[in-house]
C-alpha cells in the first residue's frame, strides 16, 4: 500500500499549470530545514492502493499533470508507485497528464535500482537531491541550488532554460476542515519559521507541506 500524507486536487505552485499533488508519508533522511519535516514525523497517513490513487486523479478535471512530493516518493513500495503511474498512462482520459516528481535521491542513485527505473519511465521531470538550507537561493520549484531538473522526456524540455533561471517563489495557504493551516509550494527561506512562530503565538496549529 502507498502511504499518503496529503493530497491536493488543484495546485498552481508545484510545477507548470494546475496540478494534483500527492505528498507521500515519511522520509528517513533528516535534512536540516526540510520543509516537510512535520509531515515526515506525524503518524497520520492514509493507505492507498494504486488503483484508488489513480481514481482520485481521474476526478480532478482540467489538471495539466500531477506532482509527487513528500516525504520521499522513492521510499514507497516502488512496484505500487509504478503501477499507479502506469494506470494513469493507460487511461485514455489521462494519457496527456505530465508527471513531476521530487526526490532526495540523485538520479544516478535511482538509475542503479531496477525498481526505481520502473518508476522513472513514467516521470517527465525529476527534481532530485536533498534540501540544503545554505544553498537555498530562491529558485522557482526548487528548495536549494543543488537540486536539479532532469527532463526525462521531451514534454517540458524546451522550457529547460526558463525553468533553470526563474527566481520566483509562490505558495498557497489554506485551512482544512479541522482548522489546520496547510501550505503548499516552496516558500522563501525562513518564511516558514517566521510564520510558524507568529501563528503558534496565536495558538494556531501549523502543518506544512
Ligand atoms: S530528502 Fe527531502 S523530504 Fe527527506 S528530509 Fe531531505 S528534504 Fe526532507
Amino acid at each position: 500500500m502507498l502511504h499518503v500524507a496529503r493530497k491536493k486536487e488543484f495546485c498552481k505552485v508545484l510545477g507548470p499549470g494546475t496540478r494534483s499533488v500527492i505528498w507521500f508519508h515519511g522520509c528517513t533522511r533528516r535534512c536540516l530545514g526540510c520543509i516537510a519535516g512535520t509531515m515526515n514525523e506525524i503518524a497520520e497517513y492514509e493507505t492507498c492502493l494504486p488503483e484508488q490513487l489513480a481514481d482520485w486523479v481521474k476526478h480532478n478535471i482540467g489538471i495539466e499533470g500531477i506532482t509527487l512530493s513528500g516525504g520521499e516518493p522513492f521510499q514507497q513500495p516502488l512496484d505500487e508507485l509504478a503501477t499507479f503511474l502506469m494506470l494513469l498512462k493507460q487511461n485514455t482520459n489521462l494519457t496527456d497528464l505530465s508527471v513531476l516528481c521530487y526526490t532526495g535521491y540523485s538520479l544516478e542513485e535511482l538509475r542503479k535500482q531496477e525498481s526505481a527505473v520502473a518508476v522513472l519511465q513514467y516521470i517527465d521531470v525529476l527534481i532530485d537531491g536533498e534540501y540544503r538550507q545554505h544553498e537555498d537561493c530562491g529558485q522557482r520549484w526548487r528548495g536549494s541550488a543543488n537540486q536539479q531538473f532532469h527532463f526525462l522526456t521531451e514534454r517540458y524540455k524546451k522550457q529547460e532554460n526558463e525553468w533553470n533561471t526563474t527566481l520566483e517563489r509562490q505558495i498557497e495557504i489554506e485551512l482544512d476542515l479541522n482548522g489546520k493551516l496547510l501550505i503548499s509550494g516552496v516558500p522563501s527561506k525562513n518564511f516558514i519559521n517566521k510564520l510558524t512562530t507568529e501563528l503558534q503565538r496565536r495558538d494556531v496549529n501549523v502543518d506544512f507541506s
